[in-house]
């Protein structure tokens, strides 16, 4: 048994991973936004509207979502232009291999017993429904693999939800925090986890002042005492087992901000590391979201200095 579990993880971890590689790849020939600001901040904020939006900070948002080409404004240099990829969306081969897999983990669903799942994956059950709080709203999967929620379901959330049904092992929480490096398999991943995840959610918390505030509210997040010295500390329930707890080091006498992402040490217990990783990316792409949706202050970039480890 405990040689199918692992081999269960191995196995999501492998496509996850798969997944990741491919994403890597295609940045090879075009450099990717880490988020919608970054696209902004190239655009010269006239609102002209010649690229079909009625803002610059939409048509930001639709190039990072992949709506539109960064080329139909036509007030960019070609340079620019040539480093992000000219043209309107490239088939995103990611997205459909994502798709796929999260089409693959409902069919799985379907073989498990639900209400077992629910006292593992701390949950409850009624009628044909498992209904988890992800973020303080419901997520439900019903026993044929259907998902509801009462919020968009984000892709990089769903497939961490199902894979949580599934596979988690039902580990009550430590207390005791860790960071992605110290999680098993973890340190591999590490440099990428950092760009995707802590680097943007950090350069939102840079530049949009209302950041934690908003996603207190937004997502339930809880304010805790501060954690390893940070000046900010606010935990979050991305999924009942699996909290998450964003520390965030403003910038002080010369050094730069710095924001980083802790776990319980029982998260590769109750959840896979690509999983893991998913969710930290996913909840950066939705703050991401969220600080559009909610003005976000402009500003330059954050201001270059050393960086704590
Ligand atoms: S064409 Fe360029 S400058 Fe004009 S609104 Fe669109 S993004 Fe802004």
């Amino acid at each position: 048994m405990i040689v199918l579990i692992a081999l269960t993880r191995n196995s999501i971890s492998i496509v996850i991973n798969r997944m990741l590689t491919r994403c890597l790849a295609r940045e090879e020939w075009m450099a990717r936004p880490k988020h919608a600001m970054e696209i902004f901040a190239l655009l010269d904020k006239s609102n002209c509207g010649e690229c079909g939006e009625t803002t610059c900070l939409a048509f930001a948002g639709a190039v990072f979502q992949g709506r539109k080409g960064i080329d139909r404004c036509p007030r960019l240099t070609p340079e620019t232009i040539s480093h992000y990829g000219h043209g309107a969306k490239r088939p995103n081969i990611v997205d459909e291999e994502r798709e796929a897999y999260l089409e693959k983990l409902k069919g799985e669903i379907v073989d498990i017993d639900l209400r077992e799942a629910a006292e593992r994956t701390g949950g409850r059950f009624s009628g044909d429904k498992l209904t988890i709080r992800v973020l303080g709203k419901d997520f439900r999967v019903d026993t044929g693999g259907k998902l509801y929620a009462d919020i968009h379901v984000n892709p990089w959330v769903a497939i961490p939800f199902l894979t949580y049904v599934l596979h988690s092992n039902g580990l009550a929480l430590s207390g005791n925090w860790v960071s992605f490096r110290e999680l098993h398999n973890g340190r591999e991943r590490y440099p990428l986890f950092k760009q995707r995840c802590e680097e943007a959610m950090k350069q939102l918390a840079d530049q949009y002042t209302d950041f934690f505030d908003d996603i207190i509210h937004m997502f339930s997040g809880k304010k805790v005492g501060a954690h390893f010295e940070s000046d900010i500390s606010v935990v979050l329930s991305p999924l009942p087992r699996v909290p998450i707890m964003i520390c965030y080091w403003k910038p002080d006498e010369g050094m730069a901000s710095s924001l980083n992402l802790f776990f319980d040490d029982t998260a590769d217990q109750n959840l896979d590391i690509g999983s893991v990783f998913s969710l930290g990316v996913g909840l950066a792409q939705m703050f991401g979201k969220l600080a559009l949706r909610h003005g976000f202050r402009n500003s330059d970039a954050p201001a270059e200095g050393p960086v704590r480890e």
